[in-house]
């Protein structure tokens, strides 16, 4: 990887560890929040995602507060949720539209009968050659909770991105907890491609660096124990510990089988992308449909 693709990441990888949210601009571009390094020295050619950057910066990039990074558990699939269509989410969508397209030109979308689809590619870390597919699908009944697939897309083909933070078992994005109120059914769109766009950033931090940066939410021991790295935060509600420290040695101790065991009694073996998503992405199937509660 190109080392000012590194310095960024790492730039963005110390704000997230300190609760600093970075900046996003036009195109899904992930910056660090403050000009803590300098960006003069980044590249002499001037590409269009340096340029809608710089627009971006001018105009105000859209910031916010790092927030725990949900897990699998917690962003299950609510399944009492009720079926009928809420006329004014998708109101409300439609007319997000234009400043969706402003946001992210290269985005794709689909109105249908049940809720919007969207495809997005974005490329969230400057001089990385990484770009990233979205395929997000935002039900218009009341209540049901989006889903969403990211891949890194290249002539090569699409990859998924996981299975860190993603969904069990059809292996959608886990960005952020329902319950903390990140974004919410009917809330603008852009701010749900954003926080995605520094999701698939702390993916690139993980391949790149070896660890997930930023506070998570990883309840289960067993999925701790199997992802979790020494120095990240610990993935328990007690935020600020680094995992060595926190509660490393209390899952250990609960056994690696027994644990194990349990895990895959509440959650299954594995997380794989439904056949109908990856079709879709690759271009070689329909639009998919989303049958609720389960996929
Ligand atoms: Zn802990």
């Amino acid at each position: 990887m190109n080392t000012n693709a590194l310095q960024i990441l790492e730039e963005i990888g110390i704000q997230l560890d300190n609760g600093q949210f970075p900046c996003v601009h036009n195109g899904g571009i992930v910056m660090p929040s403050k000009a803590a390094i300098s960006y003069n020295a980044l590249g002499k050619e001037k590409s269009d995602a340096e340029r809608q950057a710089k627009t971006r910066s001018t105009a105000g990039s859209r910031k916010r507060t790092a927030r725990r990074q949900g897990a699998s558990r917690r962003c299950r699939e609510a399944r009492d949720a009720s079926p009928l269509i809420n006329a004014k989410v998708r109101k409300n969508y439609l007319r997000d539209l234009k400043r969706v397209t402003k946001a992210y030109p290269a985005i794709k979308v689909w109105d249908t009968p049940t809720g919007l689809w969207l495809r997005a590619p974005a490329m969230p870390v400057q001089h990385s050659n990484r770009e990233v597919t979205f395929l997000i699908f935002l039900p218009y009944p009341e209540g049901l909770p989006l889903k969403a697939w990211a891949f890194w897309s290249s002539i090569m083909g699409y990859t998924w991105i996981g299975p860190r933070h993603t969904n069990a078992p059809d292996g959608s994005i886990c960005a952020f907890e329902p319950g903390d109120h990140s974004w919410q059914q009917g809330d603008k769109i852009v701010r749900l491609l954003d926080i995605f766009c520094v999701w698939a950033v702390r993916h690139l931090h993980l391949e790149k660096i070896g660890r997930w940066p930023g506070y998570q939410a990883v309840p289960h021991p067993y999925e701790r124990l199997m992802e979790v790295q020494d120095n990240e935060y610990c993935g328990c509600d007690n935020a600020g510990r680094r995992y060595a420290d926190c509660c490393k040695q209390d899952d250990l101790a609960l056994g690696h089988e027994s644990l194990r065991h349990d895990f895959e009694a509440k959650y299954g073996h594995s997380k794989v992308v439904p056949k109908v998503i990856k079709n879709f992405v690759e271009g070689s199937g329909p639009l998919p449909v989303i049958c609720y509660p389960s996929f």
